[in-house]
């Protein structure tokens, strides 16, 4: 599963690599492959449409990490994106109020809906429930047989029309099965209804039918995972038909291309929530998009690397900035509006740090931190040049009146910047002393 997909993104992936940075024309090549692969493993084209938009405007935009090379940014894209299409987060089975809680299952002949049956309620039994496999699908030849052995297997009754009864009716045997799951204490009905080969009114028909008098909790609409491009026709008929809440994806462990997997999702609109992986009854698990779209792009170890070389990062930059801070004169002006614009970010947190010891000054200084007074900072000291940032004592007269003239402000609102920094620096200093840091006292210009 997924084999050739994996391939074909890792090799796009190691063309980026080595690259200083990113140029639109690459982007838009990578962009283009990507579509390629995807289509290529039959993902249905309205999704590979916003997935490419998707990953190429993200690439584009600001996203201009530092602890990540150009390379490791587009697969961290690529994985977040794939997570999105798979449904980012995984959902839960919504259980009823009152038991017991009912389970429909519907999807063509074939998609593996009798097997789920047995995996879903085995799992379930893992968990303390007591659930009630339901045969309604009396069409095809040896359904309710097969779902009898699953049902021993997982020592899960099995409520089924009685042997030489007739064919029996579907619709019947669901509604019947509501009783005797409330009289004997079942909390989980999981009802498994007949497919067609293809789809068809009448089978439809049956299933909403069924849907209507048992009123299920869950409508669970089983797709197999080797169907390709079938599989949008196929989810948006379930869809449009008997309405669904929840997808299952089955015979994940087979060499399919992936694309149902990619697709149904976005057809559907609705979780998927398992994921059958085998013709054993234990072959089977909850959905995580995560683990799913780290494994299509194969490369766990890198996306452990991606998360670690930006965490070192954010604690390299931190340390930095402590060090800078407790080293006194070496705090510049460019440090003291990256300080600014950090502790805005903090937001309720500048409180906090006011109300610590040694900290009361900061709290003025942070009082009137408020947006437009920050923008202005911002515009003062990017007006200034790199020596004057390095060394505010050399802005005399005529540089504060430029600067003012650049940022669009008045001599008095540079003046008073200034002032504030040399104030900043100075508790800084003190700080420094205060903590015991060496630094402090070494760092002289
Ligand atoms: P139904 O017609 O939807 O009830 O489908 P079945 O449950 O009878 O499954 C059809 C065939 O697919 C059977 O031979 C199952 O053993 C097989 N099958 C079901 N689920 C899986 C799976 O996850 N992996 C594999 N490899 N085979 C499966």
């Amino acid at each position: 599963m997924f084999d050739t997909l994996s391939e074909r993104l890792s090799g796009i992936f190691n063309q980026l690599r080595g690259k200083g940075r990113l140029t639109d024309a690459d982007i838009d090549a990578t962009a283009r492959q990507i579509r390629m692969a995807l289509l290529e493993a039959d993902v249905a084209l309205p999704v590979v449409k916003t997935f490419i938009d998707q990953v190429k405007q993200r690439c584009r935009g600001a996203e201009v990490s530092k602890a990540l090379n150009p390379a490791q940014q587009v697969i961290k894209i690529v994985n977040e994106e794939l997570i999105a299409i798979l449904g980012g987060e995984s959902r839960r089975l919504s259980l009823a109020k009152n038991p017991p809680t009912v389970i429909m299952l519907a999807g063509l002949q074939g998609a593996g809906k009798t097997t789920l049956a047995g995996k879903l309620a085995l799992w379930l039994k893992g968990q303390g429930h007591e659930p009630l496999l339901v045969a309604a699908d009396l069409q095809r030849p040896n359904a309710v047989e097969q779902l009898r052995v699953l049902g021993e297997r997982a020592g899960v009754e099995v409520y089924a029309p009685e042997a030489g009864s007739g064919v029996g009716d579907p619709i019947q045997v669901s509604r019947d099965s509501l009783a005797h799951a409330t009289r004997h204490a079942r909390d989980i009905v999981i009802i498994d209804t007949a497919g067609r080969l293809g789809i068809d009114q009448e089978m439809m028909a049956q299933a909403a039918a069924i849907r209507d008098v048992t009123n299920p909790d869950e409508v669970l609409f089983v797709i197999d995972a080797m169907i390709g491009q079938d599989a949008v026709t196929t989810a948006e008929a379930f869809r449009d038909g008997v309405g669904i809440t929840g997808v299952v994806l089955s015979k994940l462990d087979g060499d399919a291309r992936g694309g149902a997997a990619l697709s149904v999702r976005h057809v559907t609109g609705q979780p998927i929530m398992f994921a059958s992986t085998g013709e054993k009854l234990t072959d089977f698990d909850v959905f995580h998009p995560d683990r799913m779209a780290s494994r299509i792009l194969g490369m766990g170890d890198v996306l452990t690397l991606i998360e670690q070389a930006e965490t070192v990062f954010e604690e390299e930059q931190k340390e930095r900035m402590t060090q800078k801070m407790l080293g006194g004169e070496s705090f510049t002006l460019t440090d003291f509006l990256e300080q600014l614009l950090a502790v805005r970010k903090m937001g309720p947190i500048a409180n906090i740090l006011g109300m610590m010891p040694g900290m009361g000054q900061m709290k003025d200084q942070l009082a009137d931190l408020d947006d437009k007074h920050l923008d202005k900072v911002t515009a003062i000291i990017r007006s200034m040049t790199q020596a004057e940032r390095d060394d505010p004592r050399i802005i005399k007269g005529s540089r504060r009146l430029r600067i003012a003239n650049g940022s669009g402000t008045t001599v008095n609102d540079v003046n008073q910047i200034i002032t504030r920094f040399f104030d900043a620096q100075k508790m800084m200093k003190q700080m420094g002393g205060m903590m015991g840091m060496a630094g402090g006292r070494k760092a002289t210009k």
